[in-house]
C-alpha cells in the first residue's frame, strides 16, 4: 500500500516527539527531505504525494537512528556551518553555531597569510578561513586520522585542497614556522560536565574531541607552552572556550607572558573565544 508523504511524516513526529521534544518535529521534516532526496525547503510543496516503497523503508530506518539519539547532521551526514555545507560522522565534533562568533572575530582583522588550526576535526574552522581568506594558506592537524579524512575531503569539496596541508599531529608537534593565525576548538569540556551532556553528543560524538580531562583546561594549557614559538609577532590566535572559563584560560596565557589576551562572548552572550595578540 501506498503512503502519502503527509501521513508519513505525522506518524514520525508521533515517534520522534515524545523523545525529542520540539526538535522532533524539525528534524522529521529534515529525515523527509533526505530520504526524498530533496531540499528540507521544499518537502511541503511535496506533501500530498505517495512515497515510494524504498523511500519509505529508508526514512523509517532514519527515524529510528534518530530514536537511538543519533544526530540529525550525522544521518544526513552533513552540516552547514558559515553558510557552507561540511560532512560530518561520528568521528568529529558536529561544527556548532558558537564556533562562528571565532571566525566572525578572525575575519575581522587584516587578511593573514598562514594559518594554523590545532584539532582540525570536521575542518569547519581552517576551511572557512581559507574559504573566506583567498590569498592564505593553512597547515592543519589532528591527532585522529580518521577526523583528518573528513577534514580533507571537506577541503575538497571546498575547493580550498590546494592550499591546506593537513596532518597527523599531537598539538603543535608536526608544525614548523611561524603562523600570523593560530585557532583552535581544542576539547574542553570537564569531566563534571561530561556526565550531563546529551546523549547525542556523549553517545555519537568523539570523546576526545570533547574534552582533554578533569579540569577541562588541559589544552590550553599545552598549546599556551608552545604558543610563543609559533605565533609570528603582531600575530593573533583565536580560541573557543567554555562558558564559564574566561579567567582561568586568561590566566593560563597571562602566566606564559602574553599580556593581551581578551575574551569575546558568543551570540548568547556566553563568554566563548580568547584572542591573544603578540
Ligand atoms: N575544529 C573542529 C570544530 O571546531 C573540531 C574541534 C574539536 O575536535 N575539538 O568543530
Amino acid at each position: 500500500m501506498t503512503r502519502r508523504a503527509a501521513d508519513v511524516l505525522r506518524e514520525a513526529v508521533l515517534r520522534l516527539r515524545p523523545v525529542l521534544g520540539e526538535g522532533g518535529a524539525r528534524d522529521a521534516r529534515l529525515l523527509l527531505a533526505y530520504a526524498l532526496g530533496i531540499d528540507a525547503g521544499r518537502l511541503t510543496l511535496v506533501l500530498q504525494d505517495d512515497v515510494a516503497p524504498e523511500v519509505l523503508q529508508s526514512y523509517l530506518g532514519y527515524v529510528d537512528q534518530r530514536l537511538s539519539r543519533q544526530p540529525a547532521s550525522q544521518i544526513i551526514g552533513r552540516r552547514l556551518f558559515w553558510g557552507r555545507e561540511f560532512l560530518v560522522n561520528c568521528d568529529v565534533l558536529d561544527p556548532r553555531p558558537e564556533t562562528e562568533t571565532l571566525i566572525e572575530l578572525a575575519l575581522r582583522n587584516a587578511p593573514p597569510e598562514r594559518i594554523l588550526d590545532l584539532g582540525l576535526g570536521s575542518g569547519c574552522i581552517l576551511l572557512t578561513l581559507l574559504a573566506e581568506l583567498p590569498d592564505a594558506v593553512g597547515f592543519g592537524v589532528d591527532v585522529s586520522v580518521a577526523a583528518l579524512r573528513v577534514a580533507q575531503k571537506n577541503a575538497v569539496r571546498l575547493g580550498v585542497a590546494d592550499r591546506t596541508d593537513v596532518h597527523q599531529s599531537d598539538w603543535f608537534s608536526a608544525a614548523s614556522g611561524q603562523f600570523d593565525l593560530i585557532v583552535s576548538n581544542p576539547p574542553y569540556i570537564t569531566a563534571a560536565e561530561m556526565g550531563e551532556l546529551d546523549p547525542e553528543v556523549s553517545h555519537w560524538e568523539p570523546k576526545i574531541a570533547l574534552t582533554p580531562g578533569p579540569d577541562g583546561l588541559e589544552s590550553y594549557r599545552i598549546i599556551a607552552n608552545s604558543l610563543d614559538r609559533f605565533l609570528a609577532k603582531d600575530g593573533r590566535a583565536f580560541f573557543e572556550i567554555g562558558y564559564r572559563q574566561g579567567a582561568a584560560v586568561c590566566k593560563i596565557f597571562q602566566e606564559r607572558g602574553f599580556d593581551d589576551v581578551q575574551v569575546f562572548p558568543d551570540l548568547n552572550g556566553h563568554d566563548r573565544v580568547v584572542q591573544i595578540r603578540r
